[in-house]
């Protein structure tokens, strides 16, 4: 794509994210995960040249063809996509920060895989604060039982939460559906030993919103790169 487009796209996010930062009076670091789905290895380039650290990638086989193109090392790799267990064994190798862990069986098997490979697998519990049935993630009255339970299997770092806003227009709802994340996250930063505050919440339509109520990833796709003609 565009460099020059890229890079004033970039920058406008950067700003936005910077503001909002303001607006809030927060202090900490804003991580921008750029969502590289459905795109060819050629718009991580794009990326890389932006300035960009970070990628994000919902499916572990595109995740695995851009890695063998790009190699481990050329940025930090997020799952930001539903896996399936069957698949954690490749998320384990080919992930930097795996942000949809969302079921226990899920976490036995990425422990036993990062126990297998002698690694610390880095993840985000996914909660589903939005109450949406399509959406995946712990029910936010079940998450945090399930947090400490992960939290004590070998191989497993909690670094802290991921949710998804609700398809709607409205503010109030999604910023809502933030809040109730950043809640649960310091809930369990609170009580469960080691577990982590990272917050990744926001994508293309909501990331000021999500930083004005304290994500620390934002993951955005279409607003950098275009639509993806889904
Ligand atoms: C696709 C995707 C994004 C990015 O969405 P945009 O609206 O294009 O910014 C963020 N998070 C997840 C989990 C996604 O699947």
């Amino acid at each position: 794509m565009d460099s020059h487009l890229l890079a004033e796209r970039v920058a406008r996010v950067r700003d936005g994210i910077e503001r909002a930062r303001a607006r809030s009076g927060r202090t900490d670091a804003v991580t921008l995960v750029a969502v590289t789905k459905t795109h060819p290895a050629d718009t991580v380039r794009a990326a890389i040249a932006a300035g960009l650290a970070d990628v994000g990638e919902n499916r572990v086989q595109e995740m695995d063809d851009k890695v063998a193109e790009l190699g481990r090392e050329a940025v930090r790799w997020h799952l930001i996509g539903h896996l399936q267990r069957n698949k954690a064994a490749r998320a384990v190798a080919l992930a930097d920060l795996i942000h949809s862990l969302d079921s226990i069986r899920l976490a036995e098997e990425l422990s036993r895989e990062a126990v297998k490979a002698g690694v610390e697998v880095h993840a985000l519990v996914q909660v589903n604060t939005s109450g949406e049935e399509s959406k995946f993630g712990l029910p936010a009255d079940e998450a945090l039982d399930a947090a400490a339970r992960m939290a004590a299997l070998p191989g497993l770092r909690l670094e802290g939460m991921m949710t998804m806003a609700p398809f709607t227009e409205d503010e109030a709802v999604v910023r809502r559906t933030f809040a109730a994340a950043r809640t649960l996250c310091e809930d369990a930063a609170r009580q469960i030993p080691g577990f982590g505050r990272a917050l990744s919440m926001g994508m293309s339509n909501d990331y000021e919103a999500a930083v004005e109520e304290g994500s620390t990833l934002v993951r955005v796709g279409s607003t950098l790169f275009g639509d993806r003609g889904t």
